[in-house]
């Protein structure tokens, strides 16, 4: 679509995606660049049944729609409330919950919740390149509360675990690059060590506070270490990106969520992850990027953002 023609704003979003013709033929052009694929037999043959909005497929005879084989499949809402989801969802500061979702769409909580949870299932960013350069690397613990939710960091000295309630999230963000964050089952030596070898290219720098479980980076990793107790920061050493990230995500979990169970925050996790890695974008290229991922068309976070 000409550049023109992009909405900028929700609200011009809404009117334009209102006309279910203009918003296939979006979800169409962004899923299928060179034409309609069949997603049954990969048949590029059809015919379009303009009133229904489906093709008729010459290869394997059926029928199939723009929502077929996307996260919108099976779902009886229409593109012109999925659209300004999609839109509310990669634009929301701090994540928007399904009574929220529910009211602005009118829809029903539960719908929206269904809804919130497919556009999260497009978030996960699919990258498999690791992190590389110099690479920040904290853990922080997310309680089932959200007035529980501040850094524990005097437990996490003594107990090693920051209480049996909390779930420890892991983060590493690549200066100048990709940030990631993932839930892992406690704060032991060889969990943490095991989830850096499968993100950061071997002879990374790495930066870490003095957390005992990080100490042995240093066999595959230039590892520096920087203690919190220190009131300044010394030089390039420090993980002030990662805590900007843990407070974003934490400012958006007490704002938004009454709370946020541990087998959803993962998904939470997806959600805040690709909208943070995309802050340099616009609402629309936000927006347009978490469609393409809805649509099962890899985008990585480089050629999102024109770095690879
Ligand atoms: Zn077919």
């Amino acid at each position: 679509m000409s550049t023109e023609n992009r909405p900028g704003t929700l609200l011009k979003a809404i009117r334009y995606f209102s006309d279910l013709d203009v918003a296939t033929e979006f979800v169409a052009k962004l899923r299928w660049p060179n034409g309609p694929v069949c997603p049954r037999c990969g048949s590029v043959e059809h015919s379009y049944l303009s009133t229904r909005r489906i093709w008729k497929c010459k290869g394997c005879k059926k029928q199939f729609s723009v929502k077929l084989g996307t996260i919108f499949e099976d779902s009886p809402l229409g593109l012109d409330k999925w659209l300004p989801a999609v839109w509310l969802v990669a634009n929301s500061k701090n994540g928007i919950s399904s009574h929220e979702l529910g009211r602005a769409l009118g829809v029903t909580q539960k719908s929206a919740w269904f809804m919130l949870h497919r556009i999260r299932l497009a978030m996960q960013t699919g990258s498999f390149d690791k992190l590389h350069g110099e690479v920040e690397i904290d853990e922080t613990f997310i309680g089932g509360k959200a007035r529980n939710m501040h850094r524990h960091a005097r437990d996490r000295r003594i107990t090693g675990t920051g209480g049996s309630d909390k779930t420890v999230v892991l983060g590493m963000r690549q200066r100048n690059g990709e940030t990631r964050a993932t839930v892992v089952g406690d704060t032991k030596r060889g969990t943490l060590h095991a989830q850096v070898a499968e993100n950061v290219t071997p002879g990374s720098a790495v930066y870490t506070d003095a957390f005992r479980s990080y100490s042995g980076l240093s066999r595959d990793f230039a590892h520096q270490t920087v203690d919190h107790a220190e009131a300044y920061v010394e030089g390039q050493v420090h993980t002030n990106g990662l805590e900007n990230f843990w407070s974003l995500l934490k400012r958006g979990l007490h704002g938004t969520y009454v709370s946020v169970e541990p087998f959803h925050l993962f998904r939470y996790l997806d959600e805040r992850l690709f909208a943070y890695n995309l802050r340099e974008l616009n609402d629309f290229g936000r927006f347009a990027a978490v469609l393409a991922a809805a649509s099962d068309r890899r985008l990585t976070y480089g050629e999102l953002t024109g770095q690879r």
